[in-house]
C-alpha cells in the first residue's frame, strides 16, 4: 500500500545517506574545524540499507538516490548499488556526489547498475571552488565528470548552490559549460542547513536573479514542456534549444506541494522531511531482538506513521522556522 500523507502527497522516492563524512568543506553544508563524525558502529550496513529498501518497496518505493557526506568515501559503494540494483521493485538509483573520487569509480558504479548521477560543482575556477569547499579539488571534479560521461552515466546534472556574493560570476560560465558539455547545471537556492548556522535569506541568490542574468547574456531560456510535475527543478533551454539549465527555487518558490521523498540517514533515522525536526529510528528497530516478521512489521508500521505525520511544507519563509539541528551532511541532501 502506497506511503500517501495527510496532504495526498504519494512517495516513492528514498534517499539514503551512507555517510556523514565528507573530503570537502563546504561552508553551506559542513564546520569548517573538527567534525565529530558518526562512530562506525552507528552506520547502517550495506545489509542493513537493502533490508530496509526491501521493506520500503513493498509501499512503494520505487526510485532510490545515494548521498550523504561524500557517498564515494564510503567504501565499495558499487556493492550497495549491486545489490539495491537486484531488489525487486527498484526502478531508479540515482547517486550525488561532489565527484572528486568519481573518476576511479564511475566504471564500477555504471556496471554495479547506477542509473544516473548528480555531481555537485559550484565554481568552475579553482579560486572561486575554494570560496565554497574552503578545500582544492576542480581539477578531479573535473575529471570526473568526463568519466561519468564517458562511462554512459548521462544525461549528468551538475548541482551548483546559488549564494550572493558568490555565484554571481560562475553563472555566465556556467552557462557556457552547459552549452559545451551537454550536461544540465542546476542552481540550488541556498537553504539553512548549515552547520555553522551563519544561513541568512540575504546570502540566497534566487532563481528569477540568475535566470535574468542568463537572459540578458544568452537571449531568451525556453521552459522545458516534458517537465515531470515531481521534479524539484525547473528545467529550461537555450532558445536553440542547446544547453540544458534548471533551478531548483527551494527558498523562493518551495516546491513541498509535490513532494514525494523520504530520507534515511546513515544511522538509520527516517526524515519525512530535509527540514524536519522529528525523526524516527529504524536501525533500532532493525537491529532490536525478536522474530523477523515482527521486526519487519514494526519497521513498516512505523514508516507509515513518519509519514502520516509529514507537515504541510517548510516553514523557511515565516518567523516559525527552526533550522533543524543535523546540518546538511549528516542528513543526506
Ligand atoms: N557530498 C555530495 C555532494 O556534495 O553532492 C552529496 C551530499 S550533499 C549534502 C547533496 C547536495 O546538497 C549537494 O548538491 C549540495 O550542494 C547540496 N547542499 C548542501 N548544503 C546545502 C545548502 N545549505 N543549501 C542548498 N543545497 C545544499
Ligand atoms: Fe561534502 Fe557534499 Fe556537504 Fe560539500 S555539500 S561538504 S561535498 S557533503
Amino acid at each position: 500500500m502506497a506511503l500517501v500523507d495527510s496532504f495526498g502527497r504519494t512517495h516513492n522516492n528514498l534517499r539514503i545517506s551512507v555517510t556523514d563524512r565528507c573530503n570537502i568543506r563546504c561552508f553551506y553544508c559542513m564546520p569548517e574545524g573538527p567534525v565529530q563524525f558518526m562512530p562506525r558502529r552507528e552506520l547502517l550496513t550495506y545489509e542493513e540499507i537493502a533490508d530496509l529498501v526491501r521493506l520500503f518497496v513493498t509501499l512503494g518505493i520505487d526510485r532510490v538516490r545515494l548521498t550523504g557526506g561524500e557517498p564515494l568515501v564510503r567504501q565499495d559503494l558499487p556493492k550497495l548499488v549491486e545489490a539495491l540494483r537486484r531488489i525487486d521493485g527498484i526502478r531508479d538509483i540515482g547517486l550525488t556526489t561532489n565527484g572528486i573520487l568519481l573518476a576511479d569509480q564511475a566504471q564500477a558504479l555504471r556496471d554495479a547498475g547506477l542509473s544516473r548521477i548528480n555531481i555537485s560543482l559550484d565554481a568552475l575556477d579553482e579560486a572561486g571552488f575554494r570560496e565554497f569547499a574552503r578545500r582544492d579539488g576542480l581539477e578531479a571534479v573535473l575529471r570526473g565528470i568526463e568519466a561519468a560521461r564517458r562511462v554512459g552515466l548521462g544525461p549528468i546534472k551538475i548541482n551548483a548552490v546559488a549564494v550572493r556574493g558568490l555565484t554571481e560570476k560562475q553563472i555566465i560560465p556556467f552557462g557556457h559549460f552547459a552549452l559545451e558539455t551537454g550536461a544540465e547545471v542546476r542552481f540550488i537556492e541556498y537553504m539553512p542547513l548549515d552547520a555553522e548556522n551563519q544561513w541568512e535569506r540575504d546570502k540566497v541568490l534566487f532563481a528569477e536573479e540568475i535566470r535574468q542574468i542568463l537572459v540578458d547574456h544568452f537571449g531568451p531560456l525556453a521552459a522545458n514542456s516534458q517537465q515531470q510535475a515531481d521534479a524539484p527543478a525547473t528545467d529550461y533551454t537555450f532558445a536553440n534549444g542547446q544547453g540544458r539549465i534548471g533551478f531548483i527555487a527551494s527558498v523562493s518558490e518551495p516546491f513541498c506541494a509535490n513532494c514525494n521523498r523520504l530520507r534515511l540517514t546513515a544511522d538509520g533515522k527516517l526524515r519525512n522531511c530535509l527540514f524536519s525536526l522529528e525523526e524516527t529510528d529504524l536501525r533500532s528497530l532493525l537491529r532490536g531482538e525478536g522474530p523477523r516478521p515482527e521486526i519487519d512489521a514494526a519497521i513498516l508500521a512505523a514508516i507509515r506513521t513518519s509519514v502520516s505525520q509529514k507537515k504541510e511544507g517548510h516553514e523557511i519563509n515565516t518567523a516559525r522556522f527552526i533550522q533543524p539541528l543535523r546540518p546538511m551532511h549528516s542528513i543526506g541532501g
